[in-house]
Parts: C-alpha cells; structure tokens; sequence
C-alpha cells in the first residue's frame, strides 16, 4: 500500500513534492491527480520517487492530502521515461515537459461538453464600431469567448455584449464525440516495385513493433508519402496508433487531405490553433486510444498515446521542427527517443535529409531506405543557374531578363510559376535618403521591416510595428524614406508590372497563418485562380502542384550570409526543396537559381544535381571542425533587461567554468541577437567531444553561479541559431 506519493506538479518552477494518499484512494505511477500548493489546487502524476529527487523532504506527518485522482488512464512508463530523458538531455526542469504532455490542465477536464459561441444570424440595427468589427471578422467562426475576442481583435467585453444584445448564440460542444476510424483498406495505391521494396521493410517493422529507425530518402516526388501511408495502414491493421509530425501548421491541410483519400477520414490533427474543446476532444482521445492517427505539429509529441505503434516525421530535415523557447528541443530526435521507450518503428522521411540523420545512417543507428526517382512519367526539373553579374535585373528591378523570359513562357503555355524569396514584407530595411537614418526596432537588434498592404513597419522577432512616418525622425525631412531591397511584396509589384493580366499571390505565415487559409490557397491553385506565386520558405514543401512547371529562386546567396554552421546545407535543402516543387505532373519543370557566386558549392551541387558530392564535403567539413554531428555544441544564453546585469552574470558563469579535458568554452560575447524583446543577451559556447556528459558538466557547473531575480539563464543543447 502506497501512503506517501512523490507528484510532478503541473509547474515548471518546481521540482516533484510528497504528498500523503487518504484512505480509500489508489494511485500508481503515472496516475493523474490533483493537490493543493499553498492556497492552490494543481493537477500532477504520481512518480517513481526513486527516479527522481524531491526539492523539499517532508515528514510523514507534514504531508498534505491528494485530493482527487482524474478519471484519465495514468499517463505511461514509456512517456514518463521520455519526460525525464527530455529533461536531463536538454537540461529543462521536467516540469516544463510535463506540461507539453498535459497541454493544459483544461485538457483534464471531465466536464463533457463546452458552451461556446457563434453568430446567431441577427444583426441589429446601430453597431458600435467595434462590435461592428468583431462580427465581420467571426465569420463562421465558434468559440469561447476569449476565443472569439482574439479572433476578432477586440476585448472580451466586446463579445459579451454582442451575446447581450443577440447577435452572438451560445451552443453546446460536446468534447467526447468520437472520432472516426481510418480504414487501412479504403484506396491503397498500387506500389512500383521500389515503393513496394520500401514499403515492405516498414510494414515488416511496424508488424515486429520494435525500435526501428528509418531513414526513408527519396527525392522530392518519390512517393515517400504513400510509402509510410502503407506502414500507418499497417499499424491499423495491428490496432495501434500512428503519430505523423509536420514541421507546419499549414502543410497540414494537403496531408489531411491525401489521409482522407487513402484511408476514407480525416485523422486527428493537433496545433496551436485548435479551440481549447478542440484540443480537449483530441486530447482525450489520444489517452483513451481512439485516436488511430494524428497528425500534428511538434508539440504532439508529449501527447499521452495510449498504444503508440509509429512514429513518422515528414520532411525530417527541417529546422522548424527545433523548438527555440520553453524547452530547447528538436523533435526528431526527441522523436527518435519516444519511439525507442515506446518500442516502435520512427521513420524520418526526407529528400534532403540532415548530415546529423545521415550521420546516424553511415553508424549503422538507423536503417535507410531510398527512392530513386520521381514516380510516373514526372521527372526531376532541370535547375540552372542565373548569374547575376553577368545577366543583371534591371536597376531597381530584382528578375534577370533569363527568368523574366521563361515566366513568360511559361504563362503563355498557361502554366503556373513560382518566385521563392525567403523575405516577408516590402523591403527588410527602410532608411532616410537625406541623413542615412535606418529603422531600428527599439526591443530588438533587427531592422523594422516595412510591409507596405498592411502599412506598417514590423519587427520581425518582437512584433512591434508603427506606420511608417511621414519625416525622418532623425533629421526630420519629409518623404526621404527608401525601401532598400526586396521582400516578396515587392518582388510582386514586379510582376504585376511585367506581366499585368496574371494573377499574383503572395504566400507567406502573413497569408498563410491558418490551415483554412493554407486550404483556399490549394483550391486556388488547383483551379488555376493563380498564375505566380510568391513565397517564403512556407512554399518550398509539401505541396503538389502538377500545373507549376517554373520555379525561380530570386536570391540564392541570401542562405548563405551569416556565418551560421549549417548555412549551406541549409540553403541547399531549401533551394533543392523549393526546386522540387516544379513539374512533379507530366510537364517538365525548370528551375532558375539567381546567384552572384555560381561557383559555390550549393549552387554546384543543385546545377549537376550531385548531392551526394555536396554532402561529402559538408561532412568532411565538419568532420574536420570537430562540430555537429561529430562534436557537441551547447549555448548558455544570458538575458537581462538590464545591459550590465546581463554581462555581469555571464562573466561569472565564464569565470566558473570547470576545466574538463574534451571540453572549450567560448565567450562571453553578445549573442548574434544582441537584445530580444528588450532583454539584453549574452552567450557562451560550449564545444565538446562527443563523448563527453557534457550536460552532467554544465548542470554542475550552473549550480553553482548565483543568478539575480532579474536575470534568466537559458541552455540550449544541440542549438541551431548561434
Ligand atoms: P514525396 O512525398 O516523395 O514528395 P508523394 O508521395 O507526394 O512524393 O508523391 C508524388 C505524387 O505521386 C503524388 O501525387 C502521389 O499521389 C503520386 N504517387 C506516388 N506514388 C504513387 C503510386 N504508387 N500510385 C499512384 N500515385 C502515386
Ligand atoms: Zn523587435
């Protein structure tokens, strides 16, 4: 009999507490339950003591009362080993992965239903201005109130009144409708003999229900994604769940619905913008085991599966898939270690996979398995590359006349193109003619980038925007203000002007920022209501568009600034990614690369279409740096709102570094993001070999540095952006 129960409370400042069981009441491991904290009641899951140190010991008679226990399956040994291996791993307190698992505490809930709200179809006569905008921006929309006042920009006062007065019904959502069952037999497609190969392999692991890490590598257009389907068909069929993580929100909406065509419903999608009884019903499904399949963004990787049977991570290689606030994480390879506790197949689909996974692939860790060519009559576009010193835009123009020439072509012939600029807005910097001023974000080191259809100029990492001003705030002169390069907003302008009768698009997380909106832009092109697309790196994946046969990368030197560790193979994974989206249906594609450096390796590499050679020297590269995958890196990043304090406490950290053989410290210096959000950073690197604990070292050694109120320490293992 248990008495006294160690609880991981819901609350990332604290560390697991005791708590005395009543009589009457059980609890095991992983049971989730509720206990007061101070004039607080919180949920928790009861722990193996043994596996993790209470903050604060209390005695048996000192102990205060579980309250309750939630009527929800306790969460699993295999999620609570993951909890702890993402802690210590990636040195966050394992509250704060406990919390990702939980989602919110509203997910616990046992209330079955949920009265939101939505229009009722009256409209009164009078509308204040306010109300006025928040009925025209619900739409169609339901929701909780809060929901509904952030949907619509106003405050909740706002709905309240609308409810009020009528125009706004309240109804009545039941959370625990079931979800529909995925039918593994509904139109599976007929496999070509290496699909089949493939597909085989997977099926065979899914059956064996093993750790199984795959690499599943085929080029853009293989099929890779009817390849898993048959393992996600698979795991139906042995009655287990699948979990299918994207890298975005907005590539949901073409997967959801290729899932429907092959398995007859819609899966279970999880995202930061579901409703709180959206994400409710999800979430109780998933822990009771109805939910066969779900698809989701990164966070529906701590979801409590009930019987997880596979895991597949889709475009495997990208960097969104790195979490850079809360817990420091990358979820392929959180994703890696779930499906090892799970005892499941994890298969990594990509074309251009990342030198850590192929690292993993020459170890013999992970199984690979290739797709060599395009499926059907579809072949890989040709990719050729525009050299800008010797074929020049137009002064002021940013298209070279070679690109302009095949955009013409190609909407002659009535087919579509795309522009990839990986740059939202009009121009990334504005500044004054007259005295050189340049636009600052006053919480930020980054320039105010102007987005001239919402008038304003924003900052990229803050959010913080203003109309542009009529005079230079400097030298007050009136109209000097010039946009200086070009964003995707003003590569728009451009061929609006040069080609006047085709319909633009702009797609970036501006436009595209929903799943519905990320719809209506697929039906749109698929009704051909677009002719050139605009986009950032939002429109390099995923997408299948047969009737898109150009492709024009109108900045490719712009990945390659910087300085970071993965720049170029970065900007090779994204051009050959966007690349891939040109005639992946029966016309060819053709791929122009505007570049000042046509020699550089990248470009070399995606012209001749040598991977592999690229990738070889990368390797060696890194190889010869010692760093990632061969080294180990990891940030301390120290934040303050205060210049000096931050400095102070990172030299400290600095002057308190262990000296360990395998192991440099670097810095402090300001980080490459000097201030955020009006906190002022500073950073050390930390390089070590491979085989070093090298988390073991930097906990002992953070332990002992005394961090003012003030001031935060952040570590981030396996960092992306230093
Ligand atoms: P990838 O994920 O490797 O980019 P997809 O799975 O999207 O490739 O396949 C590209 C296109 O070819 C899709 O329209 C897909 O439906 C089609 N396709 C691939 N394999 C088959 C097959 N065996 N039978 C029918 N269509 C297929
Ligand atoms: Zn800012």
């Amino acid at each position: 009999m248990m008495s006294r129960a160690r609880i991981l409370l819901l609350n990332a400042a604290l560390g697991p507490l005791d708590y005395r069981v009543p009589h009457g009441m059980t609890v095991e491991p992983g049971s989730i339950v509720e206990v007061p904290l101070g004039p607080r009641l919180l949920p928790g899951v009861v722990w193996e003591p043994e596996r993790m140190p209470s903050d604060a010991e209390v005695g048996d008679n000192r102990l205060r009362n579980i309250v309750s226990v939630y009527k929800l399956p306790p969460l699993g040994t295999a999620l609570r080993r993951l909890i702890e291996w993402t802690g210590n791993y990636y040195l966050a307190p394992p509250a704060a992965v406990l919390r990702m698992a939980l989602a919110s505490a509203s997910a616990l809930d046992d209330e079955r239903t949920i009265v939101e709200y939505r229009l009722s179809g009256e409209t009164p006569e009078r509308l204040t201005a306010l109300r006025q905008q928040g009925l025209e921006r619900i739409g169609e929309r339901q929701g909780l109130v809060r929901e509904l006042a952030t949907i619509a920009g106003v405050s909740d006062g706002v709905i309240r009144g609308l409810i009020k007065i009528g125009a706004i019904e309240a109804v009545l959502v039941h959370v625990d409708d079931p979800f529909p069952v995925p039918d593994a037999a509904f139109d599976p497609p007929e496999l070509t003999p290496s699909q089949q190969e493939a597909s085989a392999k997977l099926v065979g692991d899914v059956d064996a229900h093993a750790f199984a890490p795959t690499l599943l590598d085929g080029v853009t257009g293989s099929g890779k994604t009817e390849v898993y389907f048959e393992a996600i068909a698979a795991a139906l069929n042995a009655g287990r769940q699948t979990l299918v993580l994207l890298p975005e929100i907005a590539l949901t909406e073409p997967f959801l619905r290729r899932f429907e065509a092959r398995f007859g419903c819609l899966p279970v999608a999880w995202h930061s913008g579901l409703r709180q009884s959206q994400r409710r019903r999800a979430w109780r499904a998933i822990s009771s085991g109805e939910a066969m399949v779900t698809v989701g963004a990164r966070s529906a990787l701590f979801l409590p599966y009930a019987k997880l049977g596979l895991i597949v991570v889709d475009e495997a290689h990208e960097t969104s898939f790195k979490q850079e606030d809360g817990v420091h994480y990358h979820a392929r390879d959180v994703a890696v270690m779930r499906g090892r506790f799970e005892d499941c197949p994890v298969i990594l689909a990509s074309a251009t996979p990342a030198i850590e996974t192929r690292q993993q692939v020459a170890l013999g860790n992970y199984a690979e398995l290739k797709l060599p060519g395009r499926y059907g009559a579809a072949e890989l576009p040709e990719i050729i590359a525009i050299n800008l010193l010797t074929d020049p835009p137009p002064r002021g123009r940013w298209l070279a006349p070679t690109l302009v020439q095949a955009m013409a072509e190609t909407l002659e012939r009535k087919e579509q193109v795309l522009l990839f600029l990986n740059r939202r807005g009009y121009a990334p910097l504005t500044l004054c003619r007259h005295c050189g001023h340049r636009f600052q974000c006053p919480n930020c080191t980054a320039w105010m980038v102007e987005h001239r259809l919402a008038g304003r100029l924003q900052c990229h990492h803050c959010g913080h925007n203003m109309p542009p001003p009529q005079a230079c705030p400097e030298c007050g002169e009136v109209d000097s203000l010039v946009a200086v390069g070009p964003g995707v907003e003003r590569i728009a302008d451009e061929a609006r002007e040069l080609f006047p009768e085709a319909k633009v698009a702009i797609v970036t997380s501006d436009t595209l920022w929903s799943p519905a909106k990320a719809a209506e832009f697929v039906a749109r092109m698929e009704a051909s209501e677009i002719d050139i697309v605009i986009g950032t790196q939002l429109v390099t994946k995923g997408y299948h568009f047969p009737n898109l046969t150009l492709v024009g990368v109108i900045d490719a030197d712009l990945g390659l600034q910087g300085g970071d560790l993965r720049a170029a193979e970065r900007s090779f994974q994204q051009i050959a990614q966007v690349a891939g989206r040109a005639g992946r249906g029966e016309k060819p594609g053709r791929v122009f690369v505007q570049t000042h450096k046509p020699d550089a390796p990248v470009i070399e590499a995606l012209v001749s279409g040598d991977a592999e050679a690229f990738y070889a020297a990368e390797t060696e590269a890194r190889a010869d740096a010692n760093a990632p995958p061969f080294g180990r890196l990891a940030a301390i990043i120290v934040s303050s709102e205060d210049q000096r304090e931050a400095q102070a406490v990172a030299k400290a950290i600095g002057n308190a570094a262990p000296r360990v053989e395998g192991m440099e410290v670097f810095g402090p210096a300001p980080a490459p993001l000097a201030m955020l959000r009006g906190r002022h950073r500073q950073r050390l690197l930390v390089h070590a070999r491979r085989a070093l604990d090298v988390q073991d070292v930097i906990r002992d050694w953070l332990r002992g540095v005394d961090v003012p109120r003030g001031a935060r320490v952040a570590v981030d293992v396996d960092p992306y952006s230093f």
